[in-house]
């Protein structure tokens, strides 16, 4: 009798706060996913999308025309796929174009070095600025400083980023690319470079923006731009062996006060819960350097082919409605991913889980969420088909990818299909980031990992906050 009562009362609790009592997987849909995963491991489409894109587009740098282009590309091709309610959410911001991009030792071993500016600089106008290099080996080094060893120089915060393969060390190195032109510009500097937010040897530069806002501000900091590593290597060589080096930069970077950027949403309607949302997303513009083949293009290829063979396999549609949403304006400070979020705020409760590709075209290995504490069971579920394809279950920190941030923040559970990041950082945001770069296997391995999960989630009866 007691214990019956408290087993009433536990089911109690546990119906007030689910939506519903879980509902496993079933083996015939994990056998069904687990068959178009497998066909889906032999994908094509993924590779030639990013080809396309990045061939027939190239560079899509927020705000700009190639960015407008890229949109229509990719209402062209989801069309063209089968997808319904193919639309452009448009919205405006501030458009950041990168100029002239120049920087020498004038003393005591005049020579060029490789640069470019960060994504947000102000200019330096045409004649530059030259003057005494002061060196730090930390953005808090800098932040420590006394403003007399910073002013009317120019700042070298020469801080290296470690390589691992979840990518970890770019959110502790990202640090001095964000806040070191605001910090410098506080203490009277001049300029400010960076060795360069990374894990090449070779002769470019990381660009990338200098912190996530996207209002012009009071505060535009110091024109500020990173070095290639090797350039940052001799420089500090140059440091320790000789007082007085000076150097001369120009950046010509210009800010335009407005411009359109955009969202391209694509879905598969739902055949009985369709207004449940399963969200997949990828980022469509990229920096100008590349062509943006594995920041983004990849994602994107990954996302829209595994939506397409769940479409081609199941053209009346899954229970819930599968989402792909291209965003715009990522790399600039997630102005789409903010747009999307305030446009469906509405609909937020009814997302029922929302994942990005957006880690490059490495493989799989790790499925981790971002859910309910009470849901991490069920949501590990759905990377079942993931686990047989080679990867690990994975901790319950996942964040989604960056465009996941305000939903995630408004409380949609989300999932990480967490990718081989060993190299990404090697091309990322570089004049290297090509289509050679991608492995064609490596992105069906992606996409058949995809497939699963949207499959699955699409057709699950259940919810994961
Ligand atoms: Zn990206
Ligand atoms: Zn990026």
């Amino acid at each position: 009798m007691f214990v019956s009562r408290i087993v009433a009362g536990l089911l109690l609790f546990v119906v007030s706060v689910t939506p519903s009592v879980a509902q496993p997987l079933s083996p015939q849909l994990v056998a069904r996913a687990s068959q178009l995963a497998e066909e889906a491991l032999a994908d094509t489409l993924a590779y030639g999308l990013v080809e396309s894109l990045t061939t027939e587009v190239g560079p899509r740098l927020a705000g700009t025309g190639s960015e407008a282009r890229a949109r229509q590309w990719a209402v062209a091709k989801l069309k063209s796929l089968g997808f319904d309610n193919v639309r452009i959410e448009p919205f405006e911001l501030p458009v950041w174009v990168r100029g002239l991009e120049r920087a020498e030792i004038t003393a005591p071993f005049p020579q060029p070095l490789v640069i470019t500016a960060l994504g947000g600089s102000v200019a330096t106008g045409p004649g530059g600025v030259e003057g005494e290099v002061v060196a730090f080996a930390s953005l808090e080094d800098l932040a420590d400083a006394p403003a007399s060893t910073v002013r009317d120089r120019i700042v070298f915060v020469d801080e290296t980023m470690t390589r691992t393969q979840d990518g970890s060390g770019y959110s502790v190195a990202v640090a001095k690319r964000q806040k070191a032109a605001f910090v410098g510009a506080d203490k009277g500097a001049l300029a400010v470079l960076i060795r360069s937010v990374g894990t090449s040897g070779h002769r470019f530069a990381h660009t990338g923006q200098m912190r996530r806002v996207t209002e012009p501000g009071t505060d535009r900091g110091v024109p500020a731009a990173a070095l290639s590593a090797p350039d940052a290597d001799q420089l500090q060589r140059m440091l320790k062996t000789h007082d007085g080096v000076r150097l001369r930069m120009v950046l010509t970077p210009e800010q335009r006060p407005a411009g359109v950027s955009g969202n391209v949403i694509a879905e598969i309607p739902g055949a009985e819960a369709a207004e449940e949302i399963v969200l997949v997303g990828a980022h469509l513009d990229s920096w100008d350097l590349g062509t943006g083949a594995v920041d983004d293009g990849a994602g994107v290829g990954i996302v829209v082919a595994a939506a397409h063979h769940v479409l081609a396999a199941e053209p009346a549609g899954l229970r819930r409605t599968v989402r792909v949403v291209l965003f715009g304006a990522e790399e600039v400070g997630l102005v789409g991913a903010k747009a999307y979020a305030g446009h469906y705020a509405s609909a937020l409760p009814q997302h029922i889980i929302a994942s990005e590709s957006d880690f490059g075209a490495g493989r799989i290995w790790r499925f981790d969420t971002g859910v309910g504490p009470g849901r991490v069971a069920a949501a590990q579920g759905l990377g079942t088909v993931i686990r047989q394809l080679g990867a690990a279950p994975g901790t319950n920190t996942a964040t989604g990818g960056p465009d996941m941030k305000y939903l995630r923040e408004a409380g949609v559970p989300v999932v990480g299909l967490k990718q081989n990041g060993w190299d990404y950082f090697d091309l990322h945001h570089t004049p290297n980031d090509t289509l050679d770069k991608i492995n064609p296997d490596d992105l069906a391995h992606n996409v058949a990992a995809w497939v699963s999960f949207i499959y699955l989630a699409a057709n699950s009866e259940d919810y994961y906050r």
